[in-house]
């Protein structure tokens, strides 16, 4: 067992969807306080965004690329299912989306 100083330990703070996306944190989490309507003009938005691999939660991530297609099998099998929970208006699957996009970045993509 290591043991930390507090210094490290903000230092080794697991980063936070604000911190890994903020786009797309503040949409699904900002003031908004239910996903858009299906067919709306927001909904068409974020339904091409989402199934865009340089635009969804895992592109802005990686800086608006979409690289992690040929490099991470994790985060682009993430970036299908954020599609497919959005696409089912399904609140769990997207919270459980997240939940894995956080903990697998902070295992593999940050430093
Ligand atoms: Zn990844």
């Amino acid at each position: 067992m290591r043991v930390d100083t507090s210094l490290q330990r903000e230092v080794d703070r697991p980063l936070t969807l604000k911190e890994i996306s903020p786009k797309w944190f503040e949409r699904l989490y900002g003031k908004r306080e239910r996903l858009p309507f299906p067919l709306t003009p927001v909904w068409f938005k974020w339904y091409f965004e989402l199934d865009s691999p340089a635009k969804c939660v895992i592109g802005e991530a990686h800086g608006y690329s979409s690289s992690y297609e040929q490099t991470c099998k994790e985060c682009d099998r993430l970036g299908w299912s954020f599609g497919k929970s959005f696409f089912l208006r399904s609140h769990a699957r997207l919270e459980n989306d997240v939940n894995q996009f956080v903990l697998h970045w902070n295992t593999k993509h940050s430093k």
